[in-house]
């Protein structure tokens, strides 16, 4: 069946004002996934901000929160039962492999089950009096909120933004990547299948001016932002000059992964490779900058480049169920880490990889460099595709210092046998999540974000929805 590609407001699809329409091409093979893709003016933008500010005046101000638990409850299951042909959307226009895709609808389900529970539970305070005063402190839905999402999980940003938002009894506008914005758009059909009132959550297509209009816009109170730290700033800097909204961005990463000499090897060796390169290495938590004991960094070196090389059998068309390595999302991003092998081969030793794989889609070798050196741009920046970097360590002292010294701070990972060391690690780690014989993990309850230049707020667990609501002081005059 032809995909939704209007813009969705007021529960309805419609067509841009623009006139402007985004085409879809596959990564694997350049055929058509779908055109007519709508673009949103900034006409289309204010209509449905102001949609979200009637909703959130109107009905949807007056559910309870039983009500809203309700509705969020019953698109999960909406959303389960279409899971297939949701997750075929973003294999058809981003190339990711339909096991990814499909695990990834299990994360956007989770998170309306996860803050359908939290509908009720924020209780707000009171203090005795206080020099005459008795103060109470009730937290209340900040109003119309934007989201912007990134391309490689774009069902999870919806899920974990939308999710908290709506249990918190605000309104929504979110903004696909234009690189994948089909899957997105066909939850449009299942929010109103499921019952939630029109102008509640709205979803509009378009490329980065969409997303510079809705963080600029004057009537929007918060915007949650999940990209680069190029467009993050920008969208904090208009989201400031405009109406001083509230602001959270989820951003870039270059995780490192520190591996003890204690480590379990196998797990080590799995994490640094089948997890690594999870999503064709497209992940923003994922492990680029692995640092190794120099007593066993020979023999990981050299089962790493067994286990990456053993992927090649697994790369190709990402509609098989068996495929693990997709295209990247597309030509420019394909030209980007195409670049930065030819640029890592200069500044460090190919160990395996370093290429196009195949001659046609966007596809590339799972790629390893060793030893940059500290001012490499492979080590510095952020690549987001199968390659990794790898270096070696003597100390505990060296690894932290190492593992630290970049402008991000989103995720890490520290393998090791010894409880004491990883709790010591993991508390000397600038970074917001810590992975202990682990890498990637994802937990609804507990916070995601990051420090440093990965980002500001965060999203999940109790935090996640806390950004949505704003605390009020009602302070009550004992003396009158
Ligand atoms: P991106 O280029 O920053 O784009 C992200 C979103 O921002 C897209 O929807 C994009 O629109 C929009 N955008 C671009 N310029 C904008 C502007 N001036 N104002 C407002 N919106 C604007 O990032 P990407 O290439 O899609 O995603 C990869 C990046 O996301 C990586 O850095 C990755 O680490 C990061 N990421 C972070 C997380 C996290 O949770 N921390 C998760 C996933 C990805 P169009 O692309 O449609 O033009």
């Amino acid at each position: 069946m032809a995909p939704h590609t209007g813009l969705f407001i007021n529960n309805e699809y419609i067509d841009a004002t623009s006139g402007e329409t985004l085409t879809i091409r596959s990564p694997h093979d350049d055929s058509l996934v779908a055109d007519n893709v709508q673009v949103a003016s900034s006409a289309d933008v204010d209509k449905a901000v102001s949609a979200a500010r009637a909703a959130f005046k109107g009905e949807w101000s007056t559910w309870t929160p039983e009500q809203r638990r309700v509705v969020m409850i019953k698109f999960a299951d909406i959303v389960e039962k279409n899971a297939d042909e949701l997750a075929q959307w973003e294999t058809k226009a981003m190339g990711q492999p339909i096991s990814v895709s499909r695990s990834i609808i299990g994360f956007l389900t989770a998170a309306f089950r996860y803050y359908s529970g939290w509908t009720d539970k924020i209780p707000g305070e009171q203090w005795p009096e206080n020099d005459g005063s008795y103060r109470i402190v009730q937290y209340e839905p900040i109003g119309v909120c934007a989201g912007i999402g990134a391309w490689n999980g774009s069902q999870i940003f919806f899920g974990f933004k939308i999710a908290a938002a709506v249990a918190a009894g605000c309104t929504f506008i979110y903004k696909p990547s234009e690189k994948s914005p089909l899957g997105v758009l066909q939850l449009g059909a299942l929010i109103k299948e499921a019952g939630f009132p029109p102008g509640v959550v709205n979803i509009l297509s378009g490329d980065g001016r969409v997303g510079a209009a809705l963080a600029s816009h004057m009537d929007i109170n918060k915007i949650s932002f999940t990209g680069s730290v190029f467009a993050g700033k920008k969208v904090q800097e208009l989201a400031t000059k405009s109406n001083l909204k509230r602001v959270v961005l989820e951003l870039g990463g270059k995780s490192p992964s520190l591996i003890f000499d204690d480590a379990d090897l196998e797990n080590a060796l799995t994490h640094s490779s089948q997890n690594f390169l999870f999503n064709t290495g497209q992940a923003c938590v994922a492990a680029s900058r692995t640092f190794i004991h120099e007593s066993i960094a020979d023999k990981f070196v050299e089962q790493l480049k067994a286990r990456f090389e053993q992927f090649k059998h697994a790369t190709g068309d990402p509609s098989d169920p068996k495929t693990f390595l997709g295209p990247l999302v597309d030509e420019k991003q394909f030209d980007r880490v195409m670049e930065f092998l030819e640029i890592g081969k200069k500044e460090a030793q190919l160990v395996t990889g370093g290429g196009r794989h195949g001659d046609n889609g966007y596809y590339v070798e799972p790629t390893i460099f060793l030893n940059p050196g500290d001012d490499a741009r492979i080590y510095r920046e952020e690549i987001f595709g199968p390659v990794i970097t790898l270096r070696t360590f003597k100390t505990e002292e060296e690894a932290i210092k190492l593992a630290n010294d970049t402008a991000f701070g989103l995720s890490a990972c520290v393998f090791t046998s010894s409880i004491s060391r990883a709790l010591r690690v993991s508390k000397a780690i600038e970074s917001g999540m810590v992975n202990v014989n682990s890498s990637q993990t994802f937990g609804m309850e507990a916070p995601f974000g990051g420090w440093k230049q990965s980002g500001v707020g965060r999203e999940g667990g109790k935090q996640g929805i806390m950004h949505y609501l704003e605390s009020k002081t009602i302070s009550i005059n004992m003396n009158v």
